[in-house]
Formats: C-alpha cells, structure tokens, sequence
C-alpha cells in the first residue's frame, strides 16, 4: 500500500500543538532576523516593535510587512540573514511580472524545502517505486530543483528532464515508464495534447499523477489534463522568496492545499488596509517562514488572492488548506472599471468545449480599453465557413460576459496558432502598460 504522508507526525498533528510550535519557532525566528538583517530590523524600529514584544503567533499581527518592493530595494544581499560562506544554493524568480528577485539556501534550508517537496509527492501517491519525470525548467527557477530534490527523498527513481523538448519527454514517459509527472499546468495540457496526436489513449500512458503549479489554473483545467493524460492532477503552490515550490501541496481529497504550517505560517489580509482577515475571507495571502536560515522572510506579501479554510479534511493531515490562488494582484486585469481574471477566461472556455489555449489582448484606443479575447479552436471544431465562426464567437463572448459582467471581442483562431508553454504561459498582452 501506497505510504499516505511523508513525515506523518507533522503532517497530523492536532492543530493547538502546531500553533504552539509555531510560536515558539516564530520568537526564534524573529529575534534570528532583528539580530542578522539590518533591513528588517530597520521596518521593526520604524513601526516601534520589538523582539520581546513577540511572544507568540498572536503577536505576529505586530510586525511589518515586507513586499516584493523591498526585495528589489534590498537585492542583492540586503535581507540574507546567514554569511554567504554558510549558503550553499541561490535561485531565482521566473520574473513573470518583470522584476526577479533573487533568494539564498543553506544547506539546511535546501534540506527542508526538498522535505516540503517529498511530502507533495507522498500525498499524490508517490513511493520508492515510482518513477517521478520532472519537467519543471531547471536552474535558476525553484520548480525543477524543488520537485528533483523531493523526489529524491522519497526515493523515486528521478528523470531530471527540465522543461522542453516534448518529443524527448514523450519518448522518456513511455520507455521508462514514468508514472508521476512534475510541470506546470500548461505544459502538462501540450504534452496531453501532444500524446494524443500521436495516438495515445489515457490507458496507453503509464502514468498515474501530476503535481501540477506554479502558475494559476483552473478546475476545468484540472479535470481536461485528468482526462487526457489518464491521472489524478494534483496542485502545488509555492514561491522563491519561501523557498520554491512545496509551501503547500494538495492531498487526495483535491480541495485546496495543505500549508506546510510547521515551516511557514500563513495569514489572509485586506491588500488595501494590510488588515487580517478572518479564516475564510478571500485576500492577500502573507506567508512567514518559520525554518529557513538564510532568507528568513516575515510577513512576506505574495499578491497571490486567495482564501484558507481548517475543514476538516478526509486524508487526515490537519494542515491548514489554501484555495487554488485565483491569480495575482497583479494579474488581475481592470478592463472599463471591470476587474478580469485570465483564470475567470479559462474557466469559460473549458465549460464551452474549447482546449486551455487562448490569449487576451487588452489596448487602449481613444481612451477606451479594448478587450479581446484570442482562443483556438479545436481540430474538431475547425472549420472555415466564415458564418460558423462568427456564431460561434458570438455564443462564446455571450458566455463570457455572463462570467465578467463586460463584453469581450472574441477571434477564433485557428489549431495551433497559439503559442505553446512550456514554463508558465503567458496569458495577457496589456498594450496599455506599454503606452
Ligand atoms: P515569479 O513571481 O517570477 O512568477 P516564482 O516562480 O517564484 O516567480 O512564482 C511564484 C508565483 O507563482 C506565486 O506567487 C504564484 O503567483 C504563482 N503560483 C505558484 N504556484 C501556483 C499554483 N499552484 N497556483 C497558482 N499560482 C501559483
Ligand atoms: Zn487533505
């Protein structure tokens, strides 16, 4: 039988127990940062905080937030808390939102983060005779080394394939028998679409999971990627600045993802007040963590919108679960004084029978935005009658003013002319912040 956690007694451990580890790890963690970052200790003083004033994970409300603002103002050594002799590892963002950030590992801090990654594999089933295809990019960017380091933990037999070359992730999965696959989302819906141009049925696919993140996606995605690939998709979220990818990961019952709370604690704010909401309340997620030396971040804002809940959850973990982010602050687009998701867009097109590949341009013309909406049509839906295509536009921007509130111009294009990922996609062209 397949091993259910990883490091059960943490994973299980009644939920008053963790809040006390927490804050005793939270008043070590606080004084180490007051003590070795002069960036930070700076903010404390600013705000007239104290390390004694600290005594718990009730008093977490006191500190000073940090933003990804401050990591550029503080790169690139600004907020290292460990001499660099001690670091052993650094990585870096995607830069999805054009500034990277850079982030410092101990040995120790390399050890827990791939701990977090191998308690995601467990949850999706993974095991010792597992055979575990990552093709997250490796190098700078956490997803490839985050999900290699897990997968050695647990004992996987490891295929360090890195994002690329599909043909060669396809012949690997099929002659080693790869059954766990790691990517991001969107390149897991190319390789999908790429085995089933070649025949492949879901039952001919030896694989029986994908660990699924680092980019926002939808349920509808989820079960599009399940059905062709013949697997159980599961999500997991993390960031650079906490380290990578593991922060949380998703268990069998796939409703949400389990905060890794012994390492990092997880709060939800008001993104214009900074005020903490209540368990349940969607907002800005801020995550602390609790464990790591070298780039020990407090208070972090993610700009990732989100919602946490402590349902009970059927696999047994007492973890606290985050919702699938919705996107990012950031991400989010204000088209005419509407606020759009590319996730809400997504959601659309997988109900209406199109595949997760589209992408919005947004412009400004004569002081008014323009919003359209570019989406492939499937083989099957290909056709070149000029009046199918124009009603089935019609019926699509219909069904997404339904969802947005606001009227897209949506172009049918046609099979493959949109841009394959093979890292996180990109989802938007925003003309206007070019102006
Ligand atoms: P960048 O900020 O340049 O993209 P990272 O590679 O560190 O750098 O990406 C972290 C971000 O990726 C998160 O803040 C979040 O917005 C997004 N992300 C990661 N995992 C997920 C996930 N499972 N679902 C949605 N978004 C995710
Ligand atoms: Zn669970």
């Amino acid at each position: 039988m397949a091993q259910k956690y990883y490091q059960k007694e943490i994973e299980t451990m009644p939920v008053e127990e963790m809040k006390k580890l927490q804050s005793e790890k939270l008043v070590k963690q606080v004084k180490h940062v007051y003590d070795n970052v002069e960036y930070y200790r700076n903010l404390m003083d600013e705000k007239g905080v104290k390390p004694e004033d600290i005594k718990g994970i009730d008093d977490l409300y006191k500190l000073p937030f940090l933003s990804k603002a401050d990591l550029r103002d503080a790169y690139p050594y600004g907020l290292l808390a460990k001499p660099l002799s001690e670091c052993v590892r650094i990585q870096s963002t995607s830069g999805t939102t054009g500034r990277r950030v850079v982030a410092f590992y101990t040995q120790h801090d390399v050890d827990l983060w791939e701990d977090c990654c191998a308690r995601a594999i467990v949850a999706a089933g993974g095991t010792k005779e597992d055979v575990c295809q990552v093709a997250y990019g490796y190098g700078l960017f956490t997803g490839g080394p985050g999900l290699n380091g897990g997968s050695h933990k647990v004992g996987c037999l490891t295929l360090p394939m890195s994002s690329g070359n599909t043909e060669r992730q396809i012949q690997f999965m099929t002659d080693l028998k790869a059954t766990i696959l790691c990517c991001t989302p969107s390149y897991a819906a190319y390789i999908g679409e790429s085995l089933k141009e070649q025949g492949y049925k879901p039952e001919d696919i030896p694989l029986k999971a994908g660990i699924f993140g680092a980019e926002p996606w939808t349920e509808e995605m989820r079960q599009s990627i399940q059905n062709t690939l013949g697997i159980k998709a599961y999500d997991i979220y993390g960031l650079t600045e906490t380290s990578g990818p593991g922060v949380s990961f998703e268990c069998s019952e796939q409703t949400g993802m389990h905060v890794n709370e012994d390492h990092f604690i997880a709060e939800i704010i008001d993104p214009d007040t900074g005020e903490v909401l209540p368990e349940g309340s969607k907002g800005e997620l801020v995550f602390t963590s609790l464990d790591k030396e070298a780039f020990p971040l407090l208070r972090y804002r993610t700009r990732d919108i989100c919602v946490l809940s402590r349902k009970k959850c059927s696999c047994g973990r007492t973890l606290i679960k985050m919702a699938k982010p919705m996107g990012r602050t950031d991400d989010m687009l204000i088209i005419r004084g509407v606020n759009v998701f590319p996730s809400q867009i997504e959601t659309v097109l997988l109900k209406e029978g199109y595949e997760p590949n589209y992408q919005i341009v947004v412009d400004r013309v004569n002081n008014n935005d323009t919003f359209e909406v570019n989406v492939e049509m499937t083989a099957d839906q290909f056709t070149d009658k000029v009046g199918d295509i124009l009603s089935m536009e019609k019926s699509l921007a219909e069904a997404m003013k339904t969802m947005l509130g606001i009227n897209p111009k949506v172009h049918l294009v046609a099979p493959k002319s949109i841009a394959r990922s093979e890292g996180k996609a990109v989802r938007v062209i925003d003309k206007r912040k070019l102006i």
